[in-house]
């Protein structure tokens, strides 16, 4: 009998299988795919010479638990751009202070007088204190960097919210190198990992669970239940999905009204010697490619960040969920399109430059069912109610369960694992004394 199982082995799962295993826990992480790291998936495709970020990519300052594994591991960071380009029909002019002007609107946001807003009940009331630059660009942030519907998200949760254009980092040589290392740590501790193992049952009472997984049966004191959001609320009978007997009825509110946001993310690697002849001259000047912003349809947010001939395409929210149902050449035909229109160059000549292509459908992925959890109307405190355990057996982890800010973020995940390792070794401890109390009397 193992002391513990944690299901879900994403960077939260392993950040808590990690501890509990070098408090001295018996632990065993049950993951359904045949890798770690979930959500973070790096890819190396041939002729790339580089690796491939097809879930997260950036890296933010002000969260010390994954700096202290960054510099335990020597992984190496750098910094991201910070040069934001709009792409009009004028043609592509550099934007000076985007976070600003995402900031000018967002602290207009007042908590206590507008609890039960969305964003979009926010920008309809305060319509005439904006310009519709401004206006634009704020909702082109909830949409696109939130992966909210304006009229879903919470207008609190955002209040001062901004981009973060200068404290943002890139792994270079792959993000997964953050997952090897809690998975190398975790292992070291004793861990027993085993993948290609979907969870479909988790049957419990107080102290005991039986956690199902095919023909894999484990018993335990007490589970980490490190799911994406989007895995909790598919229905029982859904791919992936887990069955809690008896149900937790009261999860299950919670994460009713709790969001997942929709992104898709494409990456094309151009023909080398076309490449800078698709390139517009401005982009070549100043500070090089960096963020190019647009409002065309389709994929309309690019970046390029490493000098090589490859261009990162990205779209979140509404116009997100209308590409998730395509299949993976009519989101390619769908990206071509929109950045043929941003470069001003034909689709065909667009086209013929490109090599090759790479994406990952997130929101079609069984095992993650969208890209990140947002912070819903009425839902400021889901994420606090979701962490909380049941019965001091069951405990959450994983970026849904996350402290506001660092909600949908790589590195409130691991901070949650470390948080849900500490409740457990709070309350198997407690337990533990009790016993050895009772045995005593
Ligand atoms: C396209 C994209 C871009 C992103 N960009 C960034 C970024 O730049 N910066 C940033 O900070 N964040 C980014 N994020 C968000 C970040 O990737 C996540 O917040 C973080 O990785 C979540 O970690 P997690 O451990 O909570 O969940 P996951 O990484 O989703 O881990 C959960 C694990 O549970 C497993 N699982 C699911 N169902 C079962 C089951 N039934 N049984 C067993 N195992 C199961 C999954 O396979 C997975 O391995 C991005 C996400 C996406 C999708």
């Amino acid at each position: 009998m193992s002391d513990v199982v944690v299901i879900g082995g994403g960077v939260a799962g392993l950040a808590a299988a990690g501890e509990l295993a070098r408090h001295g826990f018996a632990v065993t992480l049950l993951e359904a795919r045949d890798r770690l790291g979930g959500r973070i998936l790096t890819l190396r495709p041939k002729g790339w010479r580089a690796p491939v970020a097809a879930g997260a990519e950036f890296l933010h300052t002000g969260n010390d638990a994954i700096w202290k594994l960054l510099r335990k591991h020597r992984i190496q960071t750098k910094p991201a751009s910070a040069c934001h380009w709009f792409s009009t029909s004028r043609g592509i002019e550099p934007i000076d202070d985007i976070t600003k002007q995402i900031e000018g609107v967002t602290a207009k946001i007042r908590p206590r007088r507008m609890q039960g807003w969305s964003f979009a009940d926010f920008m309809s009331g305060a319509a005439a204190d904006f310009s519709s630059e401004d206006r634009a660009l704020a909702t082109e942030f909830v949409e696109g960097f939130q992966a909210a519907i304006p009229e879903k998200m919470s207008a609190v949760a955002l209040q001062g919210e901004t981009l973060d254009t200068t404290e943002q980092f890139v792994l270079p040589r792959g993000y997964d190198r953050v997952t090897a290392a809690l998975a190398a740590d975790a292992r070291k501790a004793g861990v027993k990992i085993v993948l290609r193992s979907p969870v479909k049952e988790v049957a419990w009472k107080k102290g005991r669970v039986t956690v199902r997984a095919g023909t894999t049966i484990i018993t335990a004191r007490a589970v980490v239940v490190a799911l994406p959001l989007g895995v909790l609320a598919a229905a029982r009978s859904e791919r992936g999905a887990v069955r809690f007997e008896p149900r937790l009825r009261e999860k299950e509110k919670v994460i009713a009204g709790m969001e997942v946001g929709h992104v898709i993310r494409v990456t094309l690697r151009f023909e080398r010697r076309r490449w800078t002849g698709i390139l517009p001259r401005v982009l070549k000047r100043r500070g090089g490619f960096g963020f190019v912003h647009s409002r065309i349809d389709g994929v309309p947010t690019w970046w390029a960040l490493s000098g090589r001939p490859v261009l990162t395409g990205w779209v979140g929210g509404p116009s997100a969920r209308q590409l998730i149902g395509r299949s993976r050449c009519g989101i390619r035909e769908k990206a071509l399109g929109s950045l043929a229109k941003i470069l001003d160059v034909a689709t065909t000549t667009l086209s013929g430059a490109v090599a090759d292509f790479a994406t990952h459908n997130w929101s079609r992925d069984p095992f993650s069912r969208g890209a990140y959890s947002y912070i819903a109307v009425g839902g400021e405190n889901c994420s606090e109610q979701l962490r909380q355990p049941v019965n001091a057996t069951l405990f959450f982890a994983g970026e849904a369960t996350a402290d506001g800010e660092e909600t949908g973020t790589v590195h409130g995940a691991p901070t949650s694992g470390l948080r849900a390792a500490g409740e457990i070794r709070a309350a198997l401890r407690k337990r533990g004394s009790r016993k050895r109390n009772r045995r005593s009397a």
